[in-house]
């Protein structure tokens, strides 16, 4: 069959777009029946299958859908690399109406599509989605992680992930203060969300004056009915708070030309994904302005440390020790950046692309 040269172009502008940051393979699903449309990125599989969870969302476009889905299968992968595991970085999009666009069957069928990757891409929850999905999923192909824990899963990844953020934030202290204790730190947290609960406990447990906030008041009135210590603060006036360390546990792209005017914290340590909102710029500008950035995709990897767990066989005690791995790591990537004068992702990133090198050289690929 020929093809036109639109056809032409716009296939040569999808495998162009997986050619600039190197991914591996693209799945486009698409179901009549239950009204399925995703996209699955296998982004790199050197270390082995890639693990990452699927996002219901509502893109504009499937252009949007695409971008979003080449950008978050990559960070999957430099995550993973970080955080010591044997996993590749991958991630699916489905474009729909979480609210509105579910039904058994459409996951079934997303999980079908899932298993015709024989094992190259493991799926798990992400924005959009519940354990409900998962055990729908999980009806059609074993390659998912994240069931609850009557199904043998591992249940809310949140808890490991505060932890892990816990621990992160603990060396930034050590490195920009001197020591690791928190105690007497002024710490505000952006986000009184799954994750920010949890590490308010944490925070206020080390002995931290902690800052919250949130744009939901029940979630607030909720923590602090349990931890009446906690200061409850306007989600306008979090960044400009005068803090030691900030840490963002809501929404990306925080850290910006606006909020830069505006921080006066020393260190930002936080579970939000892509905090920077252009990392070769902002990461660079918080070095000059004296703030150390505890790398969101190092310190919020508590999550996926669990998951990976479950799928050896659950053990909740190991996958919090691995999660305290955070700490060393971290130290070592703040380390490298102070000694070659590059900004803490940066450092992070390099990191993470040389463990993948070197076993990609040896001939260990899975
Ligand atoms: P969540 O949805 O439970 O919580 C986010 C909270 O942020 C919500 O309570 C929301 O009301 C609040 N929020 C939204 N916009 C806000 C604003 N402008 N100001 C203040 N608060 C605002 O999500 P979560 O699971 O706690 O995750 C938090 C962040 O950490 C997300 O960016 C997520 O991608 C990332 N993350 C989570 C995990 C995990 O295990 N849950 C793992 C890795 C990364």
């Amino acid at each position: 069959m020929e093809t036109t040269t639109t056809e032409n172009t716009e296939a040569c502008a999808v495998i162009g777009r997986m050619e600039e940051q190197d991914h591996e393979q693209l799945l486009f699903c698409n179901d009549r029946t239950t009204g399925l449309k995703a996209i699955i990125a296998v982004h790199d599989t050197t270390l082995g299958p890639a693990l990452g969870g699927t996002r219901m969302w509502p893109y504009a476009n499937e252009f949007a859908a695409l971008s979003d889905v080449l950008r978050l299968s990559r960070g999957m992968t430099y995550k993973s690399a970080l955080a010591g595991l044997d996993l590749g970085g991958g991630k699916a999009v489905i474009i729909g109406d979480a609210r509105t666009g579910k039904s058994e069957a459409m996951f079934r069928r997303f999980g079908r599509f899932v298993d015709s990757l024989n094992g190259r891409y493991i799926t798990a929850e992400d924005v959009g989605m519940t354990t409900v999905e998962m055990v729908n999923i999980r009806k059609e192909t074993k390659y998912v992680a994240g069931l609850p824990e009557s199904q043998g899963g591992s249940g809310d990844p949140s808890p490991v992930t505060a932890y892990g953020v816990f621990c992160g934030i603990r060396a930034a202290a050590r490195t920009a203060f001197g020591t690791d204790s928190l105690s007497g730190r002024k710490v505000s947290v952006q986000g009184a969300g799954n994750v920010g609960r949890y590490l308010v406990g944490h925070l206020l447990d080390a002995g931290a004056t902690v800052y919250l906030t949130d744009i939901h008041e029940d979630k607030l009135a909720a923590i602090k009915k349990d931890r009446p210590t906690v200061n409850i603060v306007a989600p306008a006036d979090v960044l400009a708070l005068d803090v030691d360390i900030y840490s963002p546990c809501a929404l990306g792209a925080t850290v910006n030309d606006e909020s830069l005017k505006l921080l006066k914290c020393s260190v930002i340590a936080g579970a939000a994904n892509n905090q920077l909102a252009v990392e070769a710029v902002h990461g660079p500008a918080l070095m000059e302005k004296g703030i150390l950035y505890a790398p969101d995709f190092l310190i919020n990897a508590g999550g996926i440390i669990n998951c990976a767990w479950e799928l050896r066989g659950y053990d909740r005690k190991a996958a919090l020790q691995q999660t305290e791995g955070i700490y060393d790591t971290a130290l070592n990537i703040f380390k490298t950046s102070r000694e070659e004068h590059i900004p803490t992702y940066l450092a992070a990133n390099r990191a993470a692309e040389a463990r993948i090198r070197s076993v990609r050289q040896a001939g260990l690929s899975f």
